[in-house]
């Protein structure tokens, strides 16, 4: 495995491999590796000739209280585990590699973004999608593979790949899980034992909404309302918000007829943390998304 820490390096290789006819997976990570990252690297070795990861800390997509700062860090764990998982260049730019100089163009989402962290994180996705343009002029990747742990994210990719025009195929990787059901993140670490036991009820709360679902409830606001009294009940955490809307498009809905996102955030004392479950309108979890168009 090559690392890689400057743009023009990292540009001129893969270049030279999209000469040589090779197909490029990427997968764009902000590192602290746990199994959900691996999996996609996993996914996109089996589908492409080159796997390319990078790892970068994006400031552009951190608020102002957020925890850019504190967001964890190892890249010389991630860098074992990158290579134990078949990546072949792993991209480590740094800020100022990144953004040399004052950004002259601002980016901004139009649609997809004024629901779940969208609304409670303002910015948050101009942040993303402006540091992924910059990543995929400079990878080319013929696919891209994220997390649908992170799924209105998939669904801003998604728009992005569109609406510019990049001649990239997404795909969304299913959520992995700990062992009783709480998804993985970098962020589990910032949770002392009580809140770590807590956080089981976000994934167990969204189930018990699934449920409703697939017992035959079509009004979304009771299922919501059901995941907010499960949450209150088994959590000390703040909740952000409990929200059904369509997906991809994320726009409300009055009944349960497409496939839809029950999505939430919850916020402890030094990690929010969020969690979904894509559902087709039977209420069956649905766990892998392609690329449909707008
Ligand atoms: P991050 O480093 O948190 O920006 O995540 C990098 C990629 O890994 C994103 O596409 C995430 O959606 C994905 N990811 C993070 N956690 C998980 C998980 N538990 N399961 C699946 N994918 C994940």
């Amino acid at each position: 495995m090559e690392i890689i820490r400057s743009v023009e390096k990292v540009k001129n290789q893969c270049s030279d491999l999209i000469k040589q006819d090779k197909q490029i997976g990427f997968v764009a990570t902000m590192g602290f590796f746990h199994e959900g990252h691996l999996n996609l690297m996993t996914q996109a070795k089996k589908e492409n000739d080159i796997v390319v990861a990078s790892i970068f800390v994006n400031p552009l997509q951190f608020g102002p209280n957020e925890d850019y700062e504190n967001y964890p860090r190892d890249e010389e764990h991630d860098i074992l585990l990158a290579k134990q998982t078949g990546v072949d260049i792993l991209f480590i730019p740094t800020v100022r590699e990144m953004y040399p100089n004052q950004m002259l163009i601002r980016m901004s989402v139009e649609a997809r973004t004024d629901v779940l962290c969208g609304r409670s994180r303002p910015g948050h996705f101009d942040g993303v999608i402006t540091v992924l343009t910059k990543l995929f002029h400079i990878i080319q990747p013929n696919r891209t593979y994220f997390g649908l742990k992170d799924a209105q994210q998939v669904a801003v990719v998604d728009a992005l790949i569109i609406s510019l025009n990049f001649p990239i195929e997404l795909i969304g990787i299913e959520t992995i899980r700990e062992q009783d059901g709480l998804a993985k993140s970098s962020r589990n670490v910032h949770l002392n034992n009580e809140e770590r036991n807590e956080a089981v009820w976000i994934y167990k709360a969204l189930m018990k909404g699934q449920q409703l679902v697939v017992d035959g409830e079509k009004n979304p606001a009771i299922v919501v309302n059901e995941v907010k009294n499960v949450l209150r009940e088994h959590t000390s955490g703040t909740i952000d918000y409990v929200e059904l809307v369509s997906y991809p498009r994320l726009t409300p809905i009055i009944a349960i007829n497409e496939q839809v996102i029950l999505a939430t955030a919850v916020k402890f004392r030094k990690a929010r943390l969020i969690d979904n479950l894509l559902l087709n309108e039977n209420g069956e979890i649905v766990n892998q998304y392609l690329q449909e168009g707008i």
